[in-house]
């Protein structure tokens, strides 16, 4: 059994709810106001605990009642936060999330504490995060520490889980130390620079992307489920069709489910059925981290189709 770790952001999530998106300059009244865990960082780190792995999070909270009632979700939720640190320089990272109707979103990010994860600090915790076995990262700290870890990670032999989110530029170096990159289809054509729209455009999007060095591309596509790539092979993996009612964390739902199947030796096309499958279950409630399904949901849901 293989051991995870993620290195990333921690958000705390101010979400309302809205009839729908409204226009510049409009004002509209919204229904509810809840605040919640977020973060791609530390949802990818519930997501693989709630599945029953005590997966190691690497992050940086503020001093604050944010970062308190943070710390509190991540004890529930069985993470393992020793190196998780705090600081009094920066707010707690803070999302403002809009959830319409129609259970999409809108996001806007002060990364508050989350900028402070530098390399000065993913030195002072290397040893730990070396220890793991697969490690997942994202965009929503500093690239130039995402490189400097996967660098690292590449060099002690460790798989390395990128969701290149929110789609920034990066430079080949760690495109060449990352195993798997998860974009969902936006990321796919910003990063490629093509339009993705069919299974087509997500394959020709993707081998343009494979030429930059990861070992695969696994791009994530809604509720069509996701599409593996590498450089010998293409497959689509059908999604599971769910009642929708918040997609905010599918995504990181997915790159957990996807870990935690990689981690238990689950072959890719297994894995990427299970990750299709934490995905799904995960916006059938409202909020990041409350609607992870665990294991024995996720298992129970499996059984039933
Ligand atoms: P992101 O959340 O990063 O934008 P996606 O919207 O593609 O990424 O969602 C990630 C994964 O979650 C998908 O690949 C799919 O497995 C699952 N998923 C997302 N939305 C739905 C949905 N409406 N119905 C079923 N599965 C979904």
């Amino acid at each position: 059994m293989k051991t995870l770790c993620v290195v990333g952001s921690l958000n705390v999530d101010l979400t309302i709810r809205l009839p729908r998106f409204h226009l510049p300059g409009e004002t509209i009244t919204a229904k509810t106001l809840d605040t919640y865990p977020g973060g791609k960082g530390g949802n990818q780190a519930v997501a693989a605990a709630r599945l029953g792995k005590p997966t190691l999070m690497v992050g940086i909270l503020g001093e604050d009642n944010n970062g308190d009632f943070y710390r509190s979700a991540l004890a529930e939720n069985g993470v393992d936060a020793r190196c998780v640190g705090s600081s009094r320089e920066l707010p707690t990272g803070t999302a403002i999330i809009e959830v319409d109707d129609r259970g999409e979103n809108r996001i806007a990010i002060l990364p508050g504490t989350n900028a402070l994860l530098d390399i000065a600090y993913a030195q002072s915790v290397l040893d730990p995060i070396l220890r793991r076995d697969i490690c997942m990262m994202q965009f929503e700290i500093d690239i130039g520490t995402v490189c400097y870890i996967a660098r690292a990670l590449r060099e002690a032999g460790k798989m390395v889980i990128l969701d290149p989110a929110p789609a920034a530029p990066a430079p080949d170096e760690l495109y060449r130390n990352v195993d798997y990159i998860t974009p969902n289809a936006t990321e796919l054509s910003m990063l490629s620079g093509l339009p993705v729209t069919t299974d087509a455009d997500v394959k020709k999007a993707a081998r343009a992307l494979l030429a930059r060095g990861m070992k695969a591309v696994i791009a994530k596509l809604g509720e069509r489920g996701c599409m593996y790539v590498d450089a010998t092979e293409a497959y689509a993996v059908p999604g599971f069709a769910v009642e929708t009612v918040d997609t905010t964390a599918a995504g990181d739902s997915f790159n957990a489910g996807l870990a935690v199947a990689l981690s238990e030796g689950k072959a890719m096309r297994d894995a990427l059925v299970f990750a299709n499958a934490v995905g799904a279950l995960s916006t059938s409630g409202a909020g990041a981290q409350s609607s992870m399904p665990t294991m024995a949901q996720v298992e129970a849901f499996l059984a039933s189709r």
